[in-house]
């Protein structure tokens, strides 16, 4: 059977010419950046190149970049560097409730650790206003770290309102763009942001890379120590393929973006119209402001969203009850949760996240199947219910027929 792929969210496919980058670095340029010969002259000039370009995509200086493994190191060494710099004078950060488990964990082991954090809690639509930030702002706070766009239900947030915030009170600010970066124009500068995570593999680069830009270098503890590269900050040979096929994918998204967003955001009408057109499917998140193609909802009466993801793939279709990290959990979303949904349709959220592979075609059958599925899953919770309510009768006649 042919696999209809449609968990962009979760992770892309590499796109080809990001492939044939890589490909090339591997067995021609595969020089040490850090040696003395012209091989490892050469690898530097690459590395130096890349760092440039990817600086650019994002408007940023070639000094702010810091490559590394992907959105978990990014996110776990800002805040983590942020907490332990002696410039950090204060104990407190500000976080949302609806952050990647790489910001949310990280800032519950700081709590281990003596600090304090602050959750916000988002509207219904995953939104956070400019003034529940201001109250939540204490004189120990050091940092707040919000999300550019949420993972299981695509709203994208008003990062700009949101830093001004943090500007006026002089508060440093960290975004996770890791869903954001090459689906919707992300520039530091227009964002106000001193801290940026992003991650490869979710544009059409590889797995395991991603960057941390930094508009202060001084705030970043180094992460590794050993051969000092990445200005002390993260010692390591670097990853030099992973890095060229990660600036190529990000340059190809950019520049195919408006042209993405058309095709992406008519597919997504498409599934999101037909679902919402079943009785007791809603949407979630922010039905305007949301990453291109990105179809998020929740389901009632269905057992649990993980039984209409595996029917699906039955059909040959992949997508995701949620965030890939939790995809297989039984336990309700903490991200539909922290938006006000009662546990039992917390546990029943459906992400399609669309990708420029999908055709029409796919997305119908797709939108079919899941009409399908839901129909006889709920079928199926009818009658188990019809069936135990009619074993408890029976249990009951006989009880009373042996009390009699
Ligand atoms: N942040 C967000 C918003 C994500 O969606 C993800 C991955 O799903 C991450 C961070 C982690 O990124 P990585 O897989 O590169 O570690």
């Amino acid at each position: 059977m042919k696999l209809i792929y449609m968990d962009h969210s979760a992770t892309t496919k590499i796109s080809d010419a990001a492939f044939l980058e890589m490909s090339q670095i591997l067995k021609e340029n595969y020089g040490n950046p850090s040696a003395v010969h012209s091989l490892g002259q050469e690898a530097k000039a690459a590395l130096d190149k890349y760092r440039s370009r990817i600086a650019k995509c994002i408007g940023a200086l070639p000094t702010e970049i810091y490559f590394t493994s992907g959105g978990t190191e990014s996110d776990n060494w800002i805040i983590r560097s942020v907490c332990e710099m002696k410039q950090s004078k204060g104990k407190h950060i500000i976080t949302t409730a609806i952050e990647h488990n790489a910001v949310l964990k990280t800032c519950m082991d700081m709590e281990s650790k003596g600090y304090e954090v602050t959750y916000l809690k988002p509207d219904r639509q995953g939104r956070i206003s400019p003034k529940q930030l201001e109250n939540a702002i204490r004189d120990d706070t050091i940092l707040i770290s919000i999300m550019l766009a949420n993972n299981v239900v695509g709203t994208i947030l008003d990062i700009p309102s949101l830093s001004a915030v943090a500007k006026k009170h002089r508060i440093l600010f960290h975004t996770d763009a890791v869903q954001a970066v090459g689906h919707i124009p992300v520039n530091v500068r227009h964002l106000n942001v001193d801290f940026l995570s992003l991650s490869a593999h979710k544009f059409n680069g590889p797995k395991g890379v991603g960057l941390l830009y930094s508009r202060l270098p001084n705030h970043l503890k180094p992460i590794f120590t050993g051969g000092g590269q990445e200005w002390n900050g993260r010692s390591g040979t670097e990853n030099l393929p992973g890095i060229a096929a990660m600036t190529v994918a990000l340059e190809e998204n950019i520049a195919s973006m408006d042209k993405n967003t058309e095709y992406l955001n008519c597919i997504m009408h498409r599934v999101t119209n037909r679902l919402l057109g079943i009785p007791g499917v809603h949407q979630t998140g922010d039905p305007v402001n949301r990453l291109p193609g990105f179809c998020s909802f929740v389901v009632e009466d269905i057992p649990h969203s993980v039984m209409l993801v595996n029917a699906l793939n039955q059909r040959g279709i992949c997508v995701s009850s949620g965030s890939a990290c939790s995809a297989a959990s039984k336990e309700a979303s903490h991200v539909i949760t922290a938006l006000g949904y009662v546990k039992n349709l917390a546990t029943c959220s459906l992400r399609i996240s669309l990708g420029m592979d999908n055709t029409m075609e796919e997305v119908d059958y797709a939108i079919e199947s899941a009409v399908l599925e839901i129909d006889l899953l709920r079928a199926n919770t009818v009658s188990k219910t019809l069936q135990s309510d009619q074993r408890t009768s029976n249990i009951k006649k006989t009880i009373w027929a042996v009390e009699k």
